[in-house]
């Protein structure tokens, strides 16, 4: 079975962007009292944005299932207040559930939480238990930087989100760690501030003891672990002049990288300097980057394709970052499967 650990439902039906152009809308009335209100969104409006979309991207790439959850540069929660971001995540969770609802053996959920900026992450556990105990789902999406480009807010290793932290490893579901759009215009969203969010927090993760405090819990790196595998010297040199221990013994319990690297080279620097335990296949599909690579006349998010193409990996690794490592990440994933 090959599991992709990274989708976003990119293709949701029009009223579910119509839904937030009204909400935005309202913000500007300042006596507007927000309220959740109704998406009206068929089954098989549902259906329809999925079938010749990620559907047909499994069939034809040959990879089985998604871990699928909201589209992350429409998470945007810098907008609005702590209402606003609640009902748009509730909202955007509910989609996730019921694409999971009527595609259980192609996607698996997991959730956008109702962060907002300034607000303790207190706030986001109701949302995260509604989604792992009622929905199934199996993580969930923390963003590093509410503020959207600003970096307003505390490190991720501050006990300012610990009661965040808390509560996942009472559930037992990990975070990949996932920014949404950028509202500082020196920082494309998808092309600098991504990877800058995967960057930064790692280097958060080296100078703190946060894996000392919270053993069990886990992060995903997406998009390659941003700079790290290729500056992983450097990571490795700052850890030793700081009197850190080795990264491996410091991180690699409790950090995961995917395979969201949209070249052949990229994929095997990753996969030579990162442990294949700690690698976990993805390639967020009709995702940032959905054109086709004239070099190779294939998608550049088809990175099936490049593990595929690298003949010097072991069957064993392959297993582990096609399928294996992700029980061991989403130790839920096996419940949903199984049951
Ligand atoms: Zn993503």
């Amino acid at each position: 079975m090959i599991i992709d650990c990274h989708g976003h439902y990119t293709t949701a039906p029009q009223a579910l962007d119509e839904y937030r152009q009204r909400q935005i809308e309202e913000l500007k009335d300042a006596a507007h009292v927000p309220r959740k209100g109704t998406l009206a969104i068929s089954d098989d409006q549902i259906r329809e944005s999925l079938e010749n979309a990620q559907l047909k991207l499994q069939r034809e790439r040959g990879t089985d299932l998604t871990i699928f959850s909201p589209k992350a540069i429409g998470m945007g929660h810098h907008i609005g207040n702590e209402a606003t971001s609640k009902y748009w995540s509730e909202l955007c969770n509910e989609m996730i559930h019921r694409v999971c609802t009527l595609y259980p053996e192609n996607f698996v959920g997991v959730c956008q939480l109702p962060q907002s900026p300034g607000v303790r992450p207190t706030n986001c556990v109701a949302e995260l238990e509604r989604c792992v105990r009622e929905f199934g789902f199996i993580g969930c999406n923390l963003n590093p930087d509410p503020s959207g480009g600003y970096w307003q807010g505390p490190p991720m290793t501050d006990k300012w989100w610990y009661p965040l932290y808390e509560k996942m490893v009472e559930l037992d579901v990990p975070a990949m760690i996932h920014v949404s759009g950028s509202c500082n215009p020196n920082f494309h969203a998808t092309g600098a501030h991504y990877l800058n969010g995967d960057t930064t927090v790692f280097m958060q993760l080296i100078t703190s003891n946060l894996f000392k405090d919270f053993p069990t819990l886990k992060f995903i790196i997406p998009h390659g672990g941003g700079a790290v595998p290729y500056h992983w010297g450097r990571y490795r040199g700052i850890a030793q002049d700081l009197g850190r221990p080795p990264l491996q013994e410091l991180l690699l319990d409790n950090v995961f990288f995917d395979t969201c690297v949209y070249h052949k080279p990229g994929i095997e620097l990753l996969l030579k300097v990162i442990p294949a335990d700690n690698i976990l296949f993805a390639s967020e599909m009709v995702g940032a980057v959905k054109g086709i690579d004239p070099e190779t006349g294939f998608h550049y998010d088809h990175t099936k394709r490049y593990i595929d193409a690298i003949d010097w990996l072991s069957d064993a690794d392959r297993e582990k970052i096609f399928h294996t490592n992700v029980q061991k990440v989403y130790p839920r994933f096996s419940t949903i499967q199984g049951g």
